[in-house]
């Protein structure tokens, strides 16, 4: 059985050698994604943008340094937790991800949800949000938590959302302060239900005959 690091290993290979789209020619670096595997968050943007693509690493630019900032808010250091993309590829001048592009790179993202396992899936964004809310909009259910079978999902602007649009900034970070709680909610939903304590075992018939 493969461990977990090698399973992590073996995706991020495939990653960054994929053909699996168009984006293949145009990227400079794949970004497969980075966190611990038995990280309890896990986020996911959207899409490399310039610097990721540069590096090869997730949300380093403008937008990363924001979602820094809103981690700090929840308690949360960016070690702690695994961040990835829906694309692992960047498309050409940030355009949005086409149909074609999130359908090559969703099995890529499904292993990494199985392999980490995480308690919370944070989505940054509404291509992200469209996997696990679809045809739902981001302005009326964003900080909102699904809980579907041992796992809390939410919503979340994406942290770029805010840096072009003063007004959402408090609102995002709101949503962000909620974190702490909604892990505590998640974690006791996977606890397993306490076991009843087994009954005593009958006194043996013999020895209730031995003062008869
Ligand atoms: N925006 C994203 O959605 N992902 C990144 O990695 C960077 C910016």
């Amino acid at each position: 059985m493969t461990s977990p690091a090698g399973r992590a290993d073996d995706l991020h290979e495939r990653v960054r050698t994929c053909l699996l789209c168009p984006l293949a020619r145009t990227r400079g670096h794949a970004v497969p994604g980075e966190g611990p595997l038995n990280a309890e968050f896990m986020f996911i943007g959207e899409a490399p943008g310039q610097n990721e693509d540069r590096q090869g690493r997730p949300f380093v630019g403008a937008a990363g340094q924001f979602l820094e900032e809103l981690l700090a808010a929840a308690g949360l250091r960016r070690s702690e937790v695994y961040i990835c993309n829906v694309l692992k590829c960047r498309p050409p001048n940030n355009r949005d991800p086409l149909p074609g592009e999130i359908e090559a790179c969703r099995d890529y993202l499904d292993e990494q949800i199985d392999l980490i396992d995480p308690l919370l899936i944070i989505t940054l964004g509404r291509f992200s949000m469209a996997k696990f809310f679809p045809n739902q909009s981001i302005s009326r259910i964003h900080g909102h938590v699904k809980d579907t079978a041992g796992r809390f999902y939410v919503p979340m602007y994406h942290p770029a959302a805010a840096l072009h649009q003063q007004s959402l900034r408090e609102t995002i970070l709101n949503d962000f302060r909620q974190l702490p709680g909604i892990l505590e909610r998640a974690r006791a939903a996977r606890k397993p239900a306490p076991q009843p304590e087994p009954a005593p075992a009958p006194a043996p018939a013999t020895q209730a005959r031995l003062f008869e």
